[in-house]
């Protein structure tokens, strides 16, 4: 069978679905990813350090003002909204169809695109908190900051956001519901992750079955392991499959 019309009948059959997903996922919505020819990594941001180093947690602590003029250049997007992947998985997930979304990514496109239940590996730009009193606060807060450092408005300690930076580790309750919904799962829905950042690339060997799909513009180690891969856009061939699915051509 042709490999979209594979994937399409997978979807269409099963309702234990799960979506692992990554930067790629975004880029649709003109969020750039790390990896891409056009992505973080291979364009010059204009800083002295590699994406890397300004995402890890040592340079957060040494230089967070320069962190903070990286991170709201290019990890805050504003005005985005989901495209064709996000909303095809929130239409799935309202169907009863899809059980979750693990996804790397920071932006909360999937919850915009309709889905409730997002396992956030790598958390969130919508959630920050303060490092000495952990009063939250929500995204507007560093977006309307007058300092480039947000404060605390309790205490004035250092905002930082609720994301995972490299040397951290990964929430260990959200880890577990990641790998339980991974070890029930039916069919693996893997799109736009270049599966190299681990721990998080690691979560997709907990997949036990037969029917993984994985949609990225580019080839990654697991491809091997997939009954189905298509290399092209998350969005449009997620969309291009509800509509096989819709109008009975599977
Ligand atoms: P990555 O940049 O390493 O890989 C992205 C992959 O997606 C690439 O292999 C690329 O070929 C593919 N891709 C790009 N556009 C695509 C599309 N339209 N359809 C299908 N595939 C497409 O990203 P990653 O694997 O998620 O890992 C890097 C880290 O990036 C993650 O930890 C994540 O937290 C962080 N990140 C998140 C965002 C975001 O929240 N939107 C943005 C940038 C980076």
């Amino acid at each position: 069978m042709e490999a979209k019309r594979l994937a399409a009948s997978f979807i269409k059959d099963s309702s234990n679905i799960v979506a692992f997903t990554g930067a790629g996922v975004s880029t649709e919505s003109g969020i750039p990813d790390f990896r891409s020819a056009n992505g973080l990594y291979n364009m010059d941001a204009g800083y002295d350090y590699p994406p890397e180093v300004m995402l890890s947690r040592s340079f957060f602590i040494r230089h967070t003002d320069l962190f903070y003029d990286f991170y709201r250049k290019y990890l805050v997007v504003k005005g985005v909204i989901p495209n064709q992947c996000h909303l095809v998985l929130g239409e799935l997930e309202k169907r009863g169809k899809l059980k979750g979304v693990i996804t790397q990514n920071i932006d909360g496109l999937h919850q915009e695109g309709g889905c409730r239940n997002v396992l956030e590996l790598h958390g969130s730009v919508y959630r920050n908190y303060c490092m000495k009193c952990r009063k939250f606060f929500g995204l507007d807060y560093i977006i309307n900051s007058a300092e480039t450092v947000p404060r605390c408005d309790k205490c004035g300690g250092i905002v930082k956001p609720d994301v995972v930076l490299y040397e951290e580790a990964l929430d260990e309750e959200v880890l577990d519901r990641s790998v339980g919904l991974l070890t029930r799962a039916d069919v693996l829905l893997v799109m736009g992750t270049s599966l190299t950042v681990y721990p998080a690339a690691g979560l997709v060997n907990y997949y036990r079955g037969r029917k993984l799909v994985l949609i990225n513009r580019s080839k990654t180690s697991y491809d091997g392991r997939a009954a189905v891969v298509l290399r092209e856009k998350a969005g449009e061939t997620l969309g291009e499959i509800l509509r096989m699915i819709d109008s009975g051509k599977v």
